[in-house]
C-alpha cells in the first residue's frame, strides 16, 4: 500500500528527526515521519544540552526539563587537577533522553506531524523525478517530494543512497545513570589513559555518567580507570543499566544525494567527545528544511559544511592528539594553564 504523497518524509524519530519534522511543519510543509520505535526513546548519551541546544529548542516551541549546568570541567584521573569554563553564552541543561524525545514528540504531534511506527528498508530514487520513494519493512511504501535521513550512526538512508564512507571502528560510547545529588553545577569530563567520562546534572536527585573509550570496554572497567570518580560513586544506587553506542566516527562523501538530505548522526560523526551533537543536528536540521523548502537542495552541502566546521576539526583533533599517551596525560594540566585557550575551545563548541 502507497501512503498519499507529502512534502517531506522524515526517516528516523529521534530527536533531530523531530526537530526537522517540527520545522517542516513550521516551513508550512506537510511531513510524514517514520520512526520503528514507540514510545519515548532511549539512547546512549551523555544527555549534556549546550546552551545553543537549550536556545534552538526553545525557538521550535519545545519545553524540556532537566538540570541546568553552567560550563565545562575537564578533570585528571586523580580528581586534583581541573580547567573549567563556565559559559559566556547562556546555561546548559541536563536532560534525560527520554524526556527531550518527549517534549519533542508532543510538539511535533501539535504542529501536526503525521507519525507512522515503521523501519524504512529501502529508497527509490529516479533520476529526474519530483519525488522519492521510501520502502518500509512491512512492505509498503511512502511518497514524498523530499527525503530527510535521520536516522542516526548507523543510517539506512545514508547506506541505501551510497553516501556511506564507513568507521574506523574504533571509539564507542556507554552511558547510566546514579541515584546522586548533583555534586557540581558544571558538566565534569573525567580523562584517563584510555577514554573520557561525562558526568552531567539531570535533576536535583540523579546523575548521568557516559563513558568513551575503546571497543569492547564495559561500564565498569572503563568507570574503574577514573579512581576519583570511582570512589564518588562506590556507594550510589544505579537506576539504569549500561546502554552503548557506537562505533561513533561514521564517515560520508556527502549530507546531500537528489532529494535525499542526511541531518544529524546520519549525515556523518566524528565522536562524542565535544559533547554537542545535539546541536549541530538540529542546527543542521533547520538549514536542511530551509534548503527543501525553497527547492534549492544544492545549498544544503556548504551550509552543512560551515554549520559542523568547527566540531569536525576540533573533535577530530582531539580525538587524534589524545591517542598519544603523553598528549592524553598533558591535556588536563595543560588546559588548566592556558585557561583562555579551553575556554575560547568550549564557548566555540557551545554556541
Ligand atoms: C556516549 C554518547 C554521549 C553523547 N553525549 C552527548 C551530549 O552530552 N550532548 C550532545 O549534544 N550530544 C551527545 N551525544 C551525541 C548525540 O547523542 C547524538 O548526536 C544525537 O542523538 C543525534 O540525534 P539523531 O536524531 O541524529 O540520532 P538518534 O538519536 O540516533 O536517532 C535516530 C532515530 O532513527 C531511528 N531509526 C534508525 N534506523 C531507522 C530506520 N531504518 N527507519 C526509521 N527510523 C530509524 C532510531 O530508532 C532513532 O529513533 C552523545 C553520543 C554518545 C554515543
Amino acid at each position: 500500500m502507497t501512503e498519499r504523497r507529502r512534502d517531506l518524509l522524515v526517516v528516523g524519530g529521534g530527536p533531530v528527526g523531530l526537530a526537522a519534522a517540527i520545522e517542516g511543519r513550521l516551513a508550512g510543509l506537510s511531513v510524514f515521519l517514520i520512526e520503528p520505535r514507540t514510545g519515548p526513546v532511549d539512547k546512549a548519551c551523555g544527555e549534556g544540552l549546550m546552551p545553543g541546544t537549550v536556545s534552538a529548542l526553545r525557538n521550535l516551541g519545545v519545553c524540556i526539563q532537566g538540570a541546568p549546568f553552567r560550563g565545562i570541567r575537564y578533570v585528571a584521573p586523580s580528581g586534583t587537577i581541573a580547567a573549567t569554563h563556565y559559559f559566556f553564552s547562556g546555561v546548559g541543561m541536563g536532560v534525560r533522553r527520554t524526556a527531550l524525545h518527549a517534549a519533542l514528540a508532543e510538539r511535533a504531534a501539535a504542529v501536526g506531524v503525521v507519525r507512522k511506527c515503521g523501519r524504512v528498508v529501502g529508497i527509490a530514487t529516479h533520476e529526474g523525478a519530483a519525488s522519492v520513494r521510501v520502502i518500509l519493512d512491512d512492505g509498503s511504501a511512502v511518497e514524498g517530494g523530499w527525503v530527510l535521513g535521520c536516522d542516526g550512526l548507523h543510517s539506512v538512508v545514508r547506506r541505501e543512497t551510497g553516501l556511506a564512507r564507513g568507521s574506523d571502528g574504533r571509539r564507542f560510547g556507554i552511558r547510566r545513570h546514579a541515584a546522586a545529588t548533583p555534586w557540581s553545577d558544571v558538566v565534569e569530563v573525567h580523562w584517563s589513559a584510555r577514554g573520557e567520562a561525562y558526568v552531567t546534572p539531570i535533576s536535583a536527585t540523579e546523575v548521568g555518567i557516559a563513558v568513551l573509550g575503546p571497543r569492547g570496554w564495559s561500564f565498569d572497567e572503563a568507570l574503574g580507570t577514573f579512581p576519583a570518580l570511582a570512589r564518588r560513586l562506590a556507594d550510589v544506587d544505579w537506576t539504569t543499566s549500561a546502554r552503548g553506542a557506537g562505533p561513533l566516527q561514521q564517515k560520508v562523501s556527502s549530507p546531500v544525494r537528489g532529494r535525499v538530505l542526511l541531518v544529524g548522526d546520519a549525515a556523518g560523526y566524528v565522536d562524542a567527545l565535544t559533547g554537542e551533537g545535539l546541536r549541530i543536528g538540529l542546527a543542521c536540521a533547520q538549514a536542511a528544511v530551509r534548503c527543501v523548502a525553497s527547492g534549492r537542495p544544492e545549498d544544503y552541502p556548504p551550509d552543512w559544511r560551515s554549520l559542523t566546521r568547527d566540531y569536525r576539526w576540533l573533535t577530530s583533533g582531539l580525538v587524534t592528539a589524545t591517542r598519544v599517551p603523553l598528549a592524553r596525560r598533558l591535556l588536563v594540566p595543560v588546559a588548566a594553564r592556558l585557561p583562555r585557550v579551553f575556554g575560547a575551545a568550549v564557548e566555540r563548541l557551545a554556541r
